[in-house]
């Protein structure tokens, strides 16, 4: 089982998910090094509409990510509104896995 990153996320996000999670599951699109730095820069980032997604392999369920992001926008996969469903595949798909 794992946790879902949606769309929530995007054009939002900070990053403040990726230091909560123990086994690293969360990576996006983006340099996250300059994401987490903060500044015009992460801004810049930001803008672009990006998201990050959340590696269904590494997940462990812990849930900590959860209780830090700040949109409502990590869900767990059983929690999925329909409107969600198509994350699943889509976080999975970042990383080269079927959902
Ligand atoms: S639920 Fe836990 S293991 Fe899964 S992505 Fe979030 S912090 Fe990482
Ligand atoms: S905490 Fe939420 S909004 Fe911020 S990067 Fe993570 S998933 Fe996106």
């Amino acid at each position: 089982m794992a946790y879902v990153i949606t769309d929530l996320c995007a054009g939002v996000c900070e990053g403040e998910c990726v230091d909560s999670c123990p086994t690293d599951a969360i990576d996006g699109p983006l340099d996250l090094q300059v994401l987490l730095g903060g500044g015009p820069a992460a801004d810049a980032l930001r803008k672009s509409g990006v998201q990050l997604y959340i590696n269904p392999d590494d997940c462990i369920d812990c849930g900590a990510c959860v209780a830090v992001c700040p949109t409502q926008a990590i869900v767990h996969e059983d929690d999925l509104s329909p409107s969600q469903e198509r994350f699943r595949g889509i976080n999975a798909a970042f990383y080269g896995l079927e959902a």
